[in-house]
């Protein structure tokens, strides 16, 4: 693994469950056990999960399912732990990091210590999230990362260009 790399001019210090998949789904793993995080697939109804999840909250179906890791205050979607999830992500080579994480909508959890989706959710919910940078501190990462994204889309020679931004880019969080 490689540890030098650097965010705002600061070694980057990575959570272990962002750049170690095992370690992510141990603990992915242990919230599902303990605190019903889920579901499996956010997409399908699963009335079965949401039922319990509005039986846990004593409300109905529809209000239990507004409560999301997207807007949980354990939702860390912070520049600095964006980078981290996407060079772990390049780390195992499996995938485009930022398709990936576009797609699932992820972040980190901070109660919990792994990486989770947005449309999930788990019985320890805290309304208020969830966690992103300061105004004073606006997440240029997060910018630069999603125009890479559209670039990656794009014409070969946007493509060229989208690669060129990436290391522009880590050079610049060195
Ligand atoms: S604590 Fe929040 S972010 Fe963590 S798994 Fe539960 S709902 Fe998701």
């Amino acid at each position: 693994m490689n540890d030098e790399k650097r965010f705002a001019g600061k070694a980057l210090e990575c959570p272990l469950a962002t750049k170690d998949v095992f370690e992510n789904t141990k603990n992915r793993d242990w919230t599902i056990e303990n605190f019903g995080y889920g579901p499996l697939n956010p997409d399908f109804p699963d009335e079965g999960f949401w039922e319990k999840k509005a039986e846990l909250w004593k409300t109905d179906v529809c209000t239990a399912q507004t409560a999301r890791c997207a807007n949980c205050a354990a939702f860390d979607k912070s520049g600095r732990i964006l980078l981290c999830i996407q060079n772990g992500i390049n780390e195992e080579g499996a995938a485009d990091p930022t398709k990936v994480m576009g797609l699932a909508n992820l972040g980190y959890c901070q109660l919990f210590k792994f990486k989770c989706a947005g449309a999930r959710t788990c019985d320890a919910w805290v309304h208020g999230g969830p966690i992103v940078d300061g105004e004073e501190t606006p997440d240029v990462n997060g910018e630069m990362g999603e125009i890479i994204e559209q670039l990656h889309d794009a014409s070969d020679k946007h493509k060229n260009q989208a690669i060129r931004l990436t290391s522009l880019m880590e050079d610049t969080n060195r």
